[in-house]
């Protein structure tokens, strides 16, 4: 089923209208590092991609998916505010009445976990990796700020956001058997975060991939300790047994998408390794309009910041946003 979203509208001609500058500046486009969204208008899309497995693509912000099983429901992330997370439970509820037990959180971006409070009151408990756990103590406060401009083009309160952190955490896998069916969190190292996690449905051969793929999207580099752990967590997660990649932005995926996207990003080190070696600063960069062939991929406005964070992080050995 799809259907369109409801409470977006009074955005969106700001949003069109923002979208056609972006397209008319394309890479010299300076994207404010406040979180305001800049992203063509698709409506959001609710698709049961395997009996009772279902997948919400919300191009502007952040996915999730939803398993519902014979004793309650289990929520892949969030969203990135508790109203937003409210919409998200009615559109769970179109679909079952039974309790959302648990809520996983992939990564510690607010567009993932700003809305748990809302599965908190519903009595959900919450899973994530460790380190994942660790990311939303140091940064929350800087994830609330990254995320300004958003609060401010939406409408919505920042003071409505409460941290909710994971009550059960794990460091390599867990796997919950759960009304019948079988979900296995994975951890292979950092990709785009420190504490990834991958929510494995085999027997369904989905997984879902919250901050590593998006499809067709960049994904931001601020976070990364390793693109190369990245780029072959990629490679691995393309050689797994599954047929549908679901991932925390961007729409459903294919083997293809997943090595897509490995390609960009060891494209993107390549280049941005060989531009720093020459003493390139970041607008130098900026102003040689790189990466062209991938301007079409959707958050390329954010060239600016992505080439900041990664100079950073290739001039000083640490992500812009690191664990300590
Ligand atoms: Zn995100």
């Amino acid at each position: 089923m799809a259907y369109r979203h409801s409470s977006w509208g009074r955005s969106l001609c700001c949003l069109v209208a923002a979208w056609m500058v972006v397209s008319l500046n394309r890479v010299l486009a300076q994207a404010p590092a406040d979180g305001e969204v800049r992203e063509k208008f698709v409506p959001i899309q609710v698709t049961e991609v395997a009996p009772g497995l279902y997948f919400q693509y919300h191009h502007q912000e952040s996915n999730n998916a939803w398993l519902v099983t014979d004793e309650g429901v289990l929520v892949v992330d969030s969203r990135q505010h508790p109203k937003r997370a409210e919409e998200l439970l009615a559109a769970i509820r179109k679909t079952t009445d039974k309790p959302v037990k648990y809520v996983i959180n992939t990564h510690a971006h607010g567009d993932h976990y700003f809305g748990n409070a809302v599965f908190k009151r519903e009595g959900a408990t919450f899973i994530a990796h460790r380190d994942t756990l660790r990311m939303m103590q140091v940064h929350h406060g800087a994830e609330m700020k990254r995320r300004v401009g958003y609060f401010k083009q939406t409408g919505f309160d920042p003071a409505d956001v409460r941290l909710v952190p994971p009550d059960i955490t794990f460091d390599d896998k867990l796997t919950l058997h759960f009304g019948g069916r079988v979900v296995e969190l994975l951890y292979v190292g950092p990709g785009q975060n420190p504490g990834d996690t991958l929510v494995y449905f085999p027997k369904e051969k989905v997984l879902f991939s919250g901050g590593p793929f998006s499809k067709n999207s960049w994904p931001n580099p601020m976070f990364t300790p390793s693109m190369s752990n990245w780029v072959v967590m990629l490679r691995k997660m393309a050689a797994m047994d599954v047929d549908r990649y679901l991932g925390g932005h961007g729409d459903i995926g294919a083997k293809q998408d997943v090595l897509n996207e490995a390609q960009m990003l060891a494209d993107f080190d390549a280049g941005m390794r060989a531009a720093v070696a020459k003493g390139m600063s970041p607008q130098e960069i900026l102003k040689s309009a790189p990466f062209e062939k991938y301007r079409d991929v959707r958050n390329y406005y954010r060239m600016n910041l992505f080439i900041n964070s990664y100079h950073h992080f290739l001039t000083t050995g640490k992500p812009q946003v690191a664990l300590p």
